[in-house]
Order: structure tokens, then sequence, then C-alpha cells
């Protein structure tokens, strides 16, 4: 199979496109933003249930095809532009978006949009199955990692469907998951300090089968021994970063961030 190189395996499964919109909870009282459209088959769905609908395509063919297709609809806006840059504040505030990401820049616009989340009410996206199993994983298990803790301070995660390969053309060499990422006014635990937490939480799994003593020694200094064992914030430092929950983690990096006051 060629590797499709903006990630051009379409939907063809009309039944499942309707359940991820169903799922999205599509209204005719709030605007959508889809990225990625290629041949349309959410765009059309999403064009007769949405208020309103703001596609951004990165492929100028698929722009042409979508404008000679959408264009005469009052309720649809293309804009021609690179996900990965595109300034999501400029769209105004309260929107949901509804997308088939390209997925060898899935995280990526994931984050870019997570940036963004002030403006957005919710994202429902479909993504690499691998993904998703690490976007909803939890502490101890083999896929949780610092894109499972990124994603679950922001968001609140859920997974909605599975889609085989089999549903789009030309198939792809994974399956598919659809999530529901819902952005948080507060995130879950108290963080006085984000840099800080993020720069513990990367450095937490930076080799995975390290223990926290190996990967936290930049801050060895502040480290303590207690009845024999090596802790910081009192977390045992022989465990792994796969071990820890955003309360451990934000207990952490407040340690840290309160000694470097
Ligand atoms: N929504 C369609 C569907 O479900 O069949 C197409 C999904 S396909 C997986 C990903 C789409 O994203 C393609 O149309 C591709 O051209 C577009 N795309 C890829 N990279 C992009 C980028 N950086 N910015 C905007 N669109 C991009």
């Amino acid at each position: 199979m060629k590797k499709q190189p903006l990630g051009q395996n379409y939907l063809i499964n009309e039944s499942i496109a309707l359940d991820i919109i169903q799922q999205a909870g599509v209204s005719s009282d709030q605007p959508v933003l889809e990225i990625g459209p290629g041949k349309g088959i959410l765009t059309a769905i999403l064009l007769e249930q949405a208020e309103s609908l703001t596609a951004i395509e990165i492929d100028p063919k698929l722009c042409s095809a979508l404008k000679d297709r959408f264009g005469k609809n009052e309720k649809f806006q293309l804009i021609e532009a690179d996900a990965l840059k595109y300034d999501y504040g400029a769209l105004g505030n309260g929107y949901q978006v509804v997308s088939n990401l390209p997925y060898y820049a899935a995280t990526h616009i994931l984050k870019r949009l997570i940036h963004y989340r002030k403006h957005i009410s919710h994202m429902t996206v479909m993504l690499q199955k691998e993904v998703v199993d690490r976007l909803t994983a939890i502490p101890g298990t083999r896929d949780y990692g610092s894109l499972s803790v990124f994603i679950q301070f922001h968001c609140q995660v859920e997974r909605l469907l599975e889609v085989g390969k089999e549903s789009f053309s030309p198939p792809p060499k994974i399956d598919s998951s659809v999530v529901k990422l819902t952005p948080l006014l507060q995130p879950k635990v108290q963080v006085d300090n984000l840099k800080t937490f993020f720069t513990v939480v990367n450095a937490s799994f930076l080799h995975k089968r390290k223990m926290l003593k190996n990967n936290l020694k930049g801050w060895g200094n502040l480290f303590q021994k207690q009845n024999g064992k090596i802790e910081l914030a009192g977390i045992d430092l022989s465990r792994r970063g796969e071990t820890l929950s955003l309360e451990d983690f934000a207990t952490l990096s407040n340690f840290i961030h309160s000694c470097n006051d």
C-alpha cells in the first residue's frame, strides 16, 4: 500500500460518519470546526446539522472539489491552510471540533487545539487506535505516558468508537478510534507552576524503564532518605514514572517549585 503523505485515508462508511456526528452532539445552535474535510463525508452531514461549519484543508485539489460541492452553502467556510500552524483563536469562542485527523500530524494538531482550549467546547476526533490507547491510559499500564498526563490534565477524555481499517479508502495499516475531549475549566489537580509540572512529567517518562531516582536526578539535591528509601515530596523514587497519578505529579512539581522560589 502506497504511503499517504498527507494522511489521506478517506472514511467510506456512512453509518460510522453519522455515528461520530451523533456522539459529538452536533446541534443547530453551535458552530463546528472540521480539520481535514478530505472528500467531505463528515462535511456533508455536519452542514445539515450544525449552525455553521468552518473546514481547514491543506490540499489545494481537495479544496477546489470541496468548493464545487459545498461552496454555495451559506453555512460553509473553507480555509485552505495548514492545521499545524492555524490560529484557532481567530474562530471566536464556543465552537466544537469534529475531525478525522491526518495520522502523521494528529498529536501535534491535538496539542495545538488544546493550547486554544478556552475557545473550544469539546473535540470529537478520530485517531490511530494506539494514540487513543495512550490518551485514555491509566497509571500502571503500558500505554500511560506523558501524552496521557498532558491530555488528562487539560481535558475530560471519553473513548467513543472503534473503527476498523476496512472503513477507509485506501485502508490504513492500523485501526482507528474516536475520542471526545472536553477541556476542563479547572484542571483536576492543583498545580502551582505549569512549566515545572510538565518538566517533571516529561523527565519522569524520559527512560520509561528507569526508576524515578534516575529520571529525576536533576533535582537530586532535594532527595530525602526515609526508612532506607529515597523520596521526593514523600514519593518513593524507586517507583517508575508510569505508576504516578496526576496527583502524584502535582505533589512532586509543587514541592520542587516551592524549593526553587
Ligand atoms: N475527513 C475526511 C474523511 O473522514 O474521509 C478526510 C480525513 S483524512 C484522514 C485527513 C485529511 O486531512 C485529508 O483530507 C488531508 O488532506 C488533510 N490534511 C492533512 N494534513 C493536513 C494539515 N496539516 N492541515 C490541514 N489538513 C490536512
